[in-house]
């Protein structure tokens, strides 16, 4: 008998633990050792969930609704996401085609696992969301980057992505708007991306997790109304956390073509089962009371889009800092290349020196940016650009 024991898996062993969660981590232990923190970090809203959504699911819980429910989601929730979807996009499915998971990551994973196998690719534009690469590792398929930086606005092009198939590419991901970038692809950018992943029968995974935070003219594109054949390739995911200040409720939703949706519900079925059940019933309150939701909703979407110009015009004040409007989300991802450090050492040091929290573009895929995100207060906003200012000016800009 050895005294060591086995090696872990190699999903343990190869697994990267999120890099936002643990900036935010860091920042959030200063924080507490009684260091006056500017969290720029988080990515999710400083809102609190709306009154009604939660007395809902109180009145809920005291019903007894604390029993197993349908794996793929209470009924007059589906129902409600179908109607939902008709209303906003005047896309028509069933309520068989929707899929309630436990918060959008899970969402994200269970479409690449019903579709990739090992041995396939899956094209990831970049800067992405931390987690898609994770996931299709897991899925034992093999992550394919394309970088799109800030010269092209943070969008791929058709023939960027054409350029990175091969015939083992399986699925494209689509995020827009973007974390980390906040940057919307028109419907006729998407149009012309999805024609590239049509021709080469590609599924494709979209996560319109931010689509209700847009700004200006930027309008969310859902990509599978752009065409029959999109429709019948395009995995949908989209949820409660981000639109409605629910990131704690971990409800996530998936649209996708019926023999997809069925492989996600079974899939589900073996590792998580439903949503908690009264969690469902304040997440259908917020699609049925759509009044209430609606101004909840406008009023977190004004703060938001007064932040976002706040800390944008700010940044680009800063000598050696170039930052670009984004039109969805709540993040900026300024270009902080001009000072010559590397994006993580000039994170360690803007944290340490500034007590200022950030996430590096590194993180994303993207060497030399900082993901700044704008959900927090006015006051730790201007604060917070401040205190950037001061540390830029001894990097000797
Ligand atoms: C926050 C986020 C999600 C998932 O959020 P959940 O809290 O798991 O619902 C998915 N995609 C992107 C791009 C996100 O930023």
């Amino acid at each position: 008998m050895s005294n060591t024991p086995a090696p872990l898996s190699t999903w343990a062993r190869n697994i990267s633990p999120s890099p936002t969660l643990a900036v935010d981590g860091k920042a959030k232990a200063l924080q507490a050792a009684g260091e006056d923190v500017c969290g720029f970090a988080a990515g999710e809203p400083d809102f609190d969930t709306p009154d009604h959504i939660k007395e809902a699911c109180i009145v809920a819980l005291r019903a007894g609704k604390t029993k197993y429910a349908p794996t793929p989601g209470i009924e007059p929730l589906r129902q409600a996401i179908v109607e939902r979807y008709g209303a906003e996009y005047g896309l028509k499915a069933t309520t068989a085609q929707v899929i309630v998971s436990p918060g959008g990551k899970f969402s994200c994973y269970l479409g690449v696992l019903a579709t990739c196998s090992p041995g396939d690719e899956v094209i990831i534009p970049a800067p992405y969301w931390v987690s898609y690469p994770e996931m299709v590792k897991l899925a034992g398929a093999t992550p394919i980057f394309v970088l799109a930086d800030d010269k092209t606005g943070f969008r791929l092009t058709p023939a960027m992505v054409e350029a990175a198939i091969t015939p083992r590419t399986r699925l494209l991901i689509l995020n827009s708007p973007s974390n980390p970038t906040g940057a919307v692809y028109s419907r006729v950018e998407l149009e012309a991306i999805v024609a590239v992943a049509l021709k080469h029968n590609l599924y494709i995974l979209s996560d319109e997790m931010y689509e209700h935070l847009v700004y200006d003219a930027a309008k969310p594109t859902c990509v599978a109304t752009l065409s029959k054949e999109a429709e019948v390739r395009t995995i949908t995911v989209a949820g409660f956390s981000k639109t409605y200040a629910m990131t704690g409720w971990r409800i996530g939703t998936t649209l996708a073509p019926l023999p997809i949706a069925k492989a996600i519900s079974e899939l589900q079925s073996q590792m998580t089962s439903n949503v908690a059940t009264f969690a469902q019933y304040g997440a259908l309150a917020a699609l049925k009371e759509k009044e209430k939701t609606a101004a909840a909703v406008k009023t977190m979407l004004t703060a938001f889009d007064r932040r976002r110009k706040l800390l944008h015009a700010a940044l680009n004040r800063i000598p050696g800092i170039s930052c670009l409007l984004a039109e969805g989300a709540f993040y900026l991802f300024p270009n902080v290349s001009s000072f010559g450090l590397k994006d993580l050492e000039f994170c360690n040091r803007l944290l340490d020196q500034e007590k200022v929290a950030a996430v590096p573009g590194s993180a994303f895929g993207a060497e030399g940016y900082l993901r700044l995100s704008y959900a927090t207060s006015d006051e730790i906003i201007q604060k917070g650009v401040t205190r950037l200012a001061r540390f830029c000016a001894t990097l000797g800009k």
